[in-house]
């Protein structure tokens, strides 16, 4: 692996829960094509998943061999790129307290990313960890020094946020850092399939990429099509309606589903017709995942190998950002003065 020439790549997720089809049209998809030219670090932040799974170690533990198995069976290559965990780089937390120093607590306030998911956790009491991790997520962007961070539209506002720390940072401390920029992929934020506004693990309104394919017919089978129609023959409507947001998502065979689209305008389809083609649309493209998966599965040590090389190589890396910040902030830099 070339270390030196390459930009490179941080992004991540949330060990709380295995991946689902968002993750892959909106973070996968693009990783992928991007784990050849750049040198590219997958985070997977089991800190970060702490903030409102507090106490969950169960499910956080099985999510990052659920993720590690998700990141290889759609061909993400460890030889090439770095999957990290978090936890194994304890500067990371070093790195997310100095940082919170540069954040106005009104920054974080008017974050919309975090407003909205507070709302969703239907909690009065928030933890200040959970309120803190778009700083968390500066630090993780920072400390390999990221030049790209390609992630669903719902992270944007926390790749500015970490524009503003590198600017106040190098403003106040001299240039340490640059400042990263967002790539959002194909579909920015794919609905739930639920109907509601994102399709998430939290939730679980999601059809995961480990789903079986009797998953995903039940799952495609209960979704929501056009409230407004009644009959078969009335005209249907196509925004708004779950399965159609998803065969746009997923289906390659464009033409084929304009026409379809055009029919189920005229109600001259029926949601049984829509729903089988998309269950038959996901299911094709789901299954090579799955038969890698298996592969996976049966050989641990490959995964094993993943995780613990890719954590080494970002170990290193941070160590050496970590010399930097406290260099430059003259943080444990004090033997001048009890020298004299
Ligand atoms: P959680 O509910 O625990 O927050 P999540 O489903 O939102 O889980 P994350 O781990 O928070 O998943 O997100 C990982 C990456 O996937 C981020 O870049 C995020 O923007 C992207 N992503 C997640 N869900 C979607 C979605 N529905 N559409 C597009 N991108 C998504
Ligand atoms: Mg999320």
């Amino acid at each position: 692996m070339s270390t030196n020439t390459k930009k490179r790549i941080l992004t991540g997720v949330r060990p709380t829960g295995p991946l689902h089809l968002g993750h892959y049209v909106g973070a996968l998809e693009n990783w992928l094509k991007l784990q050849d030219e750049y040198e590219c670090f997958f985070l997977i932040s089991d800190y970060q998943a702490l903030g409102d799974h507090l106490g969950e170690t169960d499910r956080i533990r099985n999510s990052v061999i659920e993720v590690t198995l998700d990141w290889l069976s759609v061909g993400l290559n460890p030889e090439k790129c770095s999957f990290v965990i978090q936890s194994y780089v304890p500067e990371h937390a070093e790195l997310f307290m100095l940082l919170s120093m540069f954040v106005p607590i009104s920054l974080v306030d008017r974050n919309p990313t975090l407003k909205a998911e507070i709302i969703q956790q239907k909690k009065s009491d928030v933890s200040l960890g959970f309120y803190n991790y778009p700083v968390s997520q500066a630090a993780d962007i920072l400390l390999p020094q990221a030049d790209l961070v390609p992630v669903g539209e719902d992270q944007l506002p926390h790749i500015e946020l970490t524009r503003e720390i590198v600017r106040k940072f190098n403003k106040v401390y001299g240039e340490v850092f640059k400042e990263p920029k967002a790539l959002v992929g194909r579909v920015p934020r794919l609905i739930g399939t639920d109907g509601g506004a994102k399709a998430s693990k939290s939730l679980n309104n999601c059809i995961y990429l480990s789903d079986s394919a009797e998953e995903v017919a039940k799952k495609v089978k209960s979704m929501y099509t056009d409230p407004t129609r009644i009959r078969a023959t009335d005209p249907g409507h196509i925004e708004g309606n779950v399965v159609f947001s998803y065969l746009d998502a997923f289906d390659t065979e464009t033409s084929e589903l304009n026409k379809l689209k055009k029919e189920y305008q005229a109600g001259k389809v029926g949601d049984v017709a829509i729903k089988e083609r998309l269950t038959k649309v996901l299911n094709n493209f789901l299954e090579p995942i799955r038969q890698k998966r298996e592969y996976f599965k049966a050989h641990p040590e490959e995964v094993r190998s993943a995780l613990l090389n890719g954590t080494a190589r970002a170990k290193k890396i941070a160590e050496e950002t970590m010399l930097r910040v406290r260099e430059a902030m003259k943080i444990a830099h004090y033997e001048d003065l009890l020298n004299k």
